[in-house]
């Protein structure tokens, strides 16, 4: 993109307030982590962090409009962002915006209206290890990546992650439980593309893990707006003389 990505992290913002362990991992927010290590990098114009609690969820028009790429972290109050705004960051999606849905966002209002599903899955939270696996080596998402990388202590999601087929499938997981999962999947959804990416549980520090932050960089590279801007739709006249 000429000028490069806006990207605008949403971040529901209530664990942070009101859990002192997911405080002490980020004092300034989740978002504010996400924000910092994308800021400045290659191709990456703007970054701006939104939360729930800001004017009109963090989502008014003048925000949606001038995003090229939302990624989304949401858990506990996915009630709370009305549905007037979900609508809006569909039809967003539809229209070109890149979004990038983290952990559990799964369960987010936006992601099951995009998916169609319910994005129900398996969890467990005793700290086990994560090792995640590249399965789409020439993918862009998975640039720079080794073939495999672990998470010494997460929460598990398992299958059966009730999704639609992913277009592309970049990262699958391995659980020291036993269970695996689909931990890295892109959708697409009119002009818009959609990754969701599986790690990031609050009172852990994933989003201190390089990894995981390149994954999220690469990510957003690859949501970002790209191809034809206007598509036209609807009764046409033919292009040619047709007899
Ligand atoms: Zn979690």
């Amino acid at each position: 993109m000429s000028g490069g990505i806006r990207v605008t992290v949403w971040n529901e913002g209530v664990h942070e307030k009101e859990v002192e362990e997911v405080r002490k991992l980020y004092p300034n927010g989740m978002g504010t982590q996400i924000a910092g290590y994308l800021s400045g990098k290659d191709g990456i114009a703007t970054v701006q962090v939104s939360e729930l609690d800001h004017k009109e969820q963090g989502l008014p028009d003048a925000v949606l409009e001038s995003t090229d790429v939302m990624t989304w972290w949401g858990h506990t109050a996915h009630d709370k962002v009305s549905d007037e705004n979900v609508a809006r960051v569909h039809q967003r999606v539809l229209d070109g915006m890149g979004l990038v849905v983290l952990h559990s966002g799964h369960h987010s209002k936006i992601f099951r209206k995009l998916m169609g599903t319910s994005c129900d899955l398996k969890w467990r939270d005793i700290g086990e290890r994560e090792r995640i696996w590249v399965v789409d080596p020439s993918h862009p998402i998975a640039e720079g990546l080794p073939e495999y990388f672990e998470l010494p202590r997460t929460e598990m999601y398992g299958e059966h992650f009730d999704i639609p087929q992913p277009d592309r499938q970049v990262f699958l997981s391995w659980f020291q439980g036993g269970e695996v999962f689909r931990s890295g999947c892109c959708w697409h959804r009119g002009k818009g593309k959609i990754f969701y990416f599986r790690p990031g549980h609050e009172t852990l520090p994933i989003y201190y893990d390089e990894n995981v932050l390149r994954v999220i960089y690469n990510a957003v590279k690859w949501a970002a707006p790209t191809g034809v801007k206007t598509v036209t739709r609807g009764n046409v006249q033919p292009l040619e003389d047709v007899k």
